[in-house]
């Protein structure tokens, strides 16, 4: 059989011995009319993606740090332009993470064992064409991350963005799509469909040629994703409390949680969501906290006004403000402040709704427990068993040994801002799909791919 009848042949098998379609994106973008055909045109292009060598996969990574990093300001002030969310120099230092720190196909480590039988070798191969989910919070950076990740992993991708940010992810598609082509001369190796929808995600969701979702969204999206019974690496939602005990360093504390729960107006799944305080240092960390540019809410009737504003009538989020910065969100509750606070903070209960709500807005409540087990149990509560992220801030190795032992978190973060668990002012590779209820924490190239095992007997051990 010839290279081509090969490449044929795993074309039709992709394809469920179906007819291969041929539809062409509309202006040969990557961007099709229908998910089906998006879905046909990623088949085929993988397929030919089969039989590159390593070396342009790594072309391909390259060429899309080297490209998109001159679009970062453009592609940050237009989703903010778009989703109204978050603010621009943050949403650069975000995309500039995805670009620079998302690991590509050095990630894909091999393993092999040997003995008197022979060799077995283990290898990450790639699913196909992945289907995958972004959010409407970090939608370039997902559609950058994504892209390096499950490209370096040898598959081919179909998005489905969310409709609220439809413009920057279509032409980011296009973008990333040319990109890939010119490096690898396929095209539709990152795809997407022209009107992105909830309807166009489920159908993509149970097209039958796509055998890997990765899903970065809210629980509703998840659940649904679980649904198809298929292979789902699944990103939910967060509520990660931030503990500080009687032993942290208060004003570097202050600092960080301040910087982490108001990077991009908190619109991050891993951002700070409550604090929860000794009740030695609660002052004291109230006090630093303000001098680091939070404004606190002492007043009940302030407080009453923050909450008819932020909350629905069910006591949910209230969308409009998600995302919006903290001076925006004091005049529209017509709460009286000084300055240019980047956060609000307000003291509460432990079932607040603030505090148990994921509300994605830089409104900070802060609890107040006796001493460190019951800040951890308050924690542990308010984490929800979700195994998002947590952070503390401690001196003592025995608190913060227990606190990561029994949060079981995909990212704990000690003395430091959330982000540093993204790798931002903090050690390690980046991603923007952390892999909370399926397990996989923070996903990186292998993750997308299948790990093999190839056994030679009688042969290749030479010890
Ligand atoms: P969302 O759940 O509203 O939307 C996420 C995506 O899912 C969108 O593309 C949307 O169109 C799609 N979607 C929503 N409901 C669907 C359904 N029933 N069927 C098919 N598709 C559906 O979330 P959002 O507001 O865009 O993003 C914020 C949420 O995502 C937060 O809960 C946040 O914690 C979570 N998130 C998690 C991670 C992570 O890595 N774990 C990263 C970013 C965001």
């Amino acid at each position: 059989m010839t290279t081509k009848e090969i490449e044929e042949l795993v074309r039709q098998i992709m394809l469920g011995q179906t007819d291969i379609k041929k539809e062409g994106s509309i202006g040969g973008s990557g961007v099709f009319n229908t998910v089906d055909e998006a879905v046909c045109a990623a088949v085929n292009a993988q397929a030919e993606y089969l039989y590159v060598s390593l070396e342009i996969r790594r072309k391909i990574i390259t060429s899309i740090r080297e490209k998109m990093l001159p679009l970062v300001e453009e592609l940050s002030t237009r989703t903010y332009e778009e989703t109204g969310m978050g603010n621009i120099e943050d949403k650069i230092h975000k995309n500039r993470l995805a670009i620079n720190q998302t690991p590509g196909v050095e990630d894909l480590i091999t393993n092999a064992e040997t003995g008197d039988y022979g060799m077995t070798l283990y290898e990450y191969s790639p699913y196909g064409v992945v289907g995958a989910i972004a959010p409407s919070t970090n939608p370039t950076e997902t559609l950058i991350s994504n892209t390096i990740g499950m490209l370096a992993a040898g598959n081919a991708v179909i998005f489905s963005p969310h409709p609220g940010a439809k413009n920057i992810s279509l032409w980011l598609v296009k973008k990333l799509n040319e990109i890939v082509c010119e490096a690898s001369g396929i095209d539709n190796l990152v795809v997407t469909v022209a009107t992105p929808s909830i309807i166009a995600a489920q159908e993509m969701m149970n097209h039958p040629n796509v055998p890997l979702l990765v899903i970065t969204g809210g629980p509703a999206v998840v659940n649904e994703a679980m649904r198809t019974g298929k292979k789902v690496i699944a990103a939910g939602a967060g509520n990660p409390p931030a503990i500080v005990d009687e032993t942290a360093n208060i004003k570097k504390a202050a600092i960080d949680i301040v910087d982490g729960a108001s990077f991009d107006n908190n619109i991050l799944c891993i951002a700070e969501k409550s604090v929860v305080a000794v009740d030695s240092i609660a002052d004291s960390l109230i006090g630093q906290m303000e001098k680091a540019g939070a404004y606190l809410i002492k007043n009940p009737e302030d407080i009453r006004k923050l909450e008819v504003l932020c909350l629905t009538e069910n006591n949910k989020p209230n969308k409009k403000f998600v995302g919006k910065n903290a001076v925006d969100i004091l005049q529209a509750a017509g709460i009286q402040y000084t300055g240019t606070p980047r956060l609000i903070i307000v003291e509460t209960q432990k079932n607040h709704y603030f505090a148990v709500e994921e509300m994605l807005m830089p409104i900070l409540p802060i609890v107040r427990t006796p001493n460190f087990d019951s800040a951890l149990r308050t924690a542990l509560e308010l984490e929800q068993g979700l195994h998002h992220t947590a952070t503390m801030h401690s001196q003592s190795i025995a608190n913060l040994n227990k606190a990561g032992r029994q949060l079981q978190t995909s990212i704990f973060v000690k003395n430091g801002p959330s982000f540093a668990g993204l790798g931002f002012k903090g050690e390690g590779s980046t991603t923007f799909t952390i892999a909370t209820p399926t397990g996989e924490g923070t996903t990186t190239a292998r993750h997308f791919a299948r790990r093999r095992r190839c056994a030679l007997i009688d042969g290749f051990s030479i010890r």
